[in-house]
């Protein structure tokens, strides 16, 4: 467990225990954020992870960050592509700049982070690039066409650069969380989400900490053959594969 595990909105919600598990996990852990300072403070001062502040959207300044972490904490290992959010409307009502908000935090930040990771990684031979998609990226959503299409975009760029990496000891794999209680979420009127949970055969809404246990997982020296996977969870909302 050499390097850097470096995680994307890593500072709230999914995001935050998966920064929490790696580090209980033994790695050396950084998060970044885009503009609630209040909660990335909380973050750092409850966990000792320091914290980033950039836009993973933004070519320049993913490269410029990276090249800051990496000069004062070291090379990057892992990289934990987590930032997204929602912009939610129905199509015939969506703009272009909902499209091209959700588009940008949540699929143009899988070129940004990731360009910025993948040179060091393969001249050292090793790297876990991990991509938070979405049960709404393999199935759908109603009012979720922009974040549906990106998180369906992110597992086609994870298989793509599975292949890609493969033999430079880098694995690529996507996870695929179902309806998770975080504060995204929480954001769905209380109506929706009890309709929500009634269609969730294990009758709840999962714990980021499930999630992040797997990204763990998906982490370890461990899961070195396992790549190009889309990882499923999801409370057995939607069975894919
Ligand atoms: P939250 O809204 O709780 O947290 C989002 C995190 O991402 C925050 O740390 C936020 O920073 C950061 N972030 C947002 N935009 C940017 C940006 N442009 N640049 C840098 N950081 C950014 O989200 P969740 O924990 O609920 O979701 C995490 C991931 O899991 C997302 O990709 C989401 O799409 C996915 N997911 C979530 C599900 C759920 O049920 N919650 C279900 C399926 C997938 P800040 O605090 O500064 O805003």
């Amino acid at each position: 467990m050499t390097g850097i595990a470096l995680v994307t909105g890593g500072t709230r919600g999914i995001g935050a225990a998966i920064a929490r598990s790696l580090k209980a996990a033994g790695w050396n852990v950084a998060s970044i954020y885009h503009g609630n300072d209040a909660a990335a403070e909380l973050f750092r001062d409850g966990t000792g992870i320091p914290v980033y502040k950039w836009d993973v959207a933004e070519e320049q300044a993913c490269r410029e960050g990276l090249a800051r972490v990496e000069k004062e904490l070291g090379p990057v290992s892992v990289l934990v592509n987590n930032a997204g959010i929602t912009r939610d409307t129905m199509f015939h009502r969506m703009s272009f700049a909902q499209w091209r908000e959700v588009l940008g935090t949540n699929l143009d930040s899988m070129f940004t982070m990731t360009r910025a990771v993948i040179e060091g990684m393969r001249e050292r031979r090793f790297g876990r690039i991990i991509n938070i998609s979405s049960i709404n990226g393999q199935k759908g959503q109603i009012g979720q066409v922009n974040y549906s299409a990106a998180k369906a975009g992110v597992i086609g760029f994870t298989k793509a650069l599975a292949q890609e990496n493969a033999s430079r000891g880098i694995t690529v794999n996507a996870v695929c969380p179902g309806y998770i209680d975080t504060e995204m979420v929480a954001a769905v009127p209380q109506d929706v989400r009890e309709k929500i949970i009634g269609g969730i055969p294990v009758g709840r809404l999962g714990d980021p900490a499930e999630i992040a246990e797997a990204v763990c997982w998906l982490a370890s020296d461990k899961a070195g053959f396992n790549t190009g996977s889309v990882l499923t969870i999801n409370g057995g909302q939607y069975i894919a594969n």
